[in-house]
């Protein structure tokens, strides 16, 4: 129940719309004005009445990958006019994941992020004292090996150089 909630995309949520012109005030007007933020499912009972004309308040339903303006413009018949929204009963969301149900600081991948972050650093800047002794171990090996290996190599050329040299 919990991991489908924090994987939320969309949230149905009231939004408020102030300075909305005469001519939208009807549900396709409405529409048209809610669209801009999501997808409109409902407006409330004094806008649909239109007994209030301070704000029209509709229920929209609300993608979490959407940016929600708090104004945007609306063109009537003489000049375009400014429409004001306010948000209702917004859930956190979580802009590393684009989901609802938990905000951003919150968020478990953020921290997993940085915990990774931080193994990397490490990884790129190892600590003085790890390094000094797998560099005492490398140094060791090469010596003792190296000597072994040029001197197999030189004897039996010689010998090679000796025989053709005879026959
Ligand atoms: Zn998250």
């Amino acid at each position: 129940m919990r991991l489908t909630k924090d994987k939320a995309t969309k949230v149905p949520i009231w939004v408020k719309f102030f300075n909305v012109p005469f001519e939208y005030w009807d549900s396709d007007g409405l529409s048209h004005i809610a669209s801009v933020v999501g997808i409109p499912l409902f407006m409330d009972q004094l806008t649909e009445k239109g007994s209030r004309v301070s704000f029209a308040r509709v229920c929209v339903e609300v993608e979490a990958t959407s940016t929600l303006p708090l104004m945007f413009k609306v063109s009537c018949e003489e000049e375009d006019v400014v429409v004001k929204v306010e948000y209702q009963g917004l859930p956190p969301k979580c802009e590393h994941c684009m989901v609802f149900g938990h905000d951003t600081t919150k968020c478990v991948k953020t921290e997993v992020a940085a915990l990774i972050k931080i193994q990397k650093e490490t990884e790129n800047n190892p600590d003085p004292g790890w390094e000094t002794i797998k560099a005492k171990g490398k140094r060791k090996v090469g010596d003792s090996n190296m000597p072994t290996v040029s001197e197999s190599h030189v004897e039996p050329e010689e010998d090679v150089l000796q025989n053709l040299e005879v026959g």
